[in-house]
């Protein structure tokens, strides 16, 4: 009878040198989980390899005398990819995390001492969803990695609006990695390497593809132009990473581009110390900040409250339900209210007729973009058969 009712309760494998701490985990979450415990990575290991298809989350102490936990949990990640992973630590620095993170592809690290309750959430959690740090992600890093470096990586650009008159007043870059979107969709190549030094390393190469089109740009889009690039907060977490955005700006405007990034709102490092320090940088030297994706997340309405935002992107989710949808329309509308009140500007995306660029304008909002007025193209091919018909229509 109880083995009956042991087969449909999820199977943890936990991992800790603290004998103590696997009974107490054993007495509390027994009843919720079938919790199998070993005080030895080494035998875990063994025992995950032989059942890796009846394991459902892998919990691992960090400082354990054969082998880290980050070891370990990599470990575990060939043995088993696409079961969520989570580490346990007494004091995790911000290497040790970001390790975690890259080496172990943890979805969740929880600090001890940690309460039962705590643990049996994030078991839940985990297994609903492990994302986000990359535990499922199809294509890996390194794989992007090879992309830039064999320049199978190219940019699209995508215009912006004055919602007054439907000028074009600059324009977005967009990465497309041609070889690799064969098999893998942008979102899944981006997500990969968001919190990955690639993401670096795909923005600078970004800026220079960028700054090797600018004449196109200008023949295209007017000069000066204003021109925005998506960053990833874990850049922007880097004052390195900043001191070189800074010259790149710097070099950029001296060829009449004026960069500004958009950074998303939906990942948690925005609202890390790092990052907002070096975005309250970047705001004193005259760069332009948006919060894109804006109303996708939970952290929208958190940041309008940071001053060095600039503006907000309405995400393009948000304005093609507004036509049907009462909710998200009464939101864009406070949202494009508070947003000036705050001093910021408001761009909507993902604008596809005309109905809802009309509606847009009733609203007060101050730029527009979207397959209404152009798809994202390559530099060469911009314009040839849009704006300028809607413009003056
Ligand atoms: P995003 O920043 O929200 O960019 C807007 C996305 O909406 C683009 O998708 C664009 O092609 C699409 N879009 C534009 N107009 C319309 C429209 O009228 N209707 C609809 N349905 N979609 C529209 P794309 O190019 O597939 O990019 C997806 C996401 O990947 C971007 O979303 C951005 O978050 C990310 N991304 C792309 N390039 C880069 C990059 O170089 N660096 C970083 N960090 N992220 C990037
Ligand atoms: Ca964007
Ligand atoms: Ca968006």
């Amino acid at each position: 009878m109880q083995n009956t009712a042991l087969a449909f309760q999820p199977t943890i494998l936990m991992v800790d040198d603290d004998e103590m701490l696997l009974s107490s985990v054993r007495r509390t979450l027994g009843s919720s989980f079938h919790i199998v415990t070993n005080s030895s990575a080494v035998t875990a290991l063994d025992w995950l390899a032989k059942n890796v298809s009846t394991v459902d989350a892998v919990i691992a102490d960090l400082m354990m005398p054969e082998m880290d936990g980050i070891e370990f949990l990599h470990r575990a990640s060939e043995i088993a990819p696409a079961v969520p992973r989570i580490l346990l630590s007494g004091n995790v620095s911000f290497l040790s995390l970001r390790e975690a993170i890259n080496r172990g592809m943890v979805s969740r690290v929880l600090a001890k001492p940690v309460s039962p309750a705590i643990l049996r959430d994030t078991l839940n959690d985990s297994m609903s969803c492990p994302l986000p740090c990359g535990a499922r992600h199809k294509v890996s890093a390194l794989e992007v990695v090879d992309a830039i470096e064999k320049n199978h990586h190219s940019i699209v650009v995508q215009p912006r609006v004055s919602a007054k008159d439907f000028s074009i007043v600059g324009g977005e870059v967009l990465s497309r990695f041609p070889d690799l979107q064969q098999r893998f969709s942008l979102e899944d190549i981006i997500g990969a390497s968001e919190d990955h030094p690639v993401i670096n390393q795909m923005t600078s190469n970004v800026l220079n593809l960028l700054e090797d089109v600018a004449d196109t740009l200008h023949a295209k889009l007017g000069m000066p132009v204003r021109i925005s690039v998506n960053c990833s907060p874990y850049s922007l977490g880097n004052m390195d990473f900043v001191q070189f955005l800074m010259q790149r700006v710097i070099d950029l405007r001296r060829k009449h581009i004026e960069l500004e990034f958009e950074i998303t709102e939906h990942n948690p490092k925005v609202l890390s110390e790092a990052f907002i320090r070096n975005a309250r940088f970047l705001k004193e030297q005259g760069v332009q900040l948006l919060i894109d994706d804006f109303g996708t997340g939970n952290n929208s309405i958190q940041l309008l409250r940071h001053n060095f935002y600039t503006g907000i992107k309405l995400d393009h989710g948000l304005v093609s339900r507004m036509m049907t949808e009462t909710l998200d329309n009464s939101f864009v509308e406070w949202t494009v209210q508070i947003a000036h009140k705050l001093g910021l500007s408001v761009i909507a995306e993902g604008v596809e007729d005309l109905a809802v660029a009309k509606r847009l304008q009733k609203y007060g909002v101050d730029e527009m973009q979207g397959y209404y007025f152009s798809r994202p193209e390559t530099p060469e091919n911009l314009l040839m058969n849009n704006i300028a018909d809607v413009a003056t229509s």
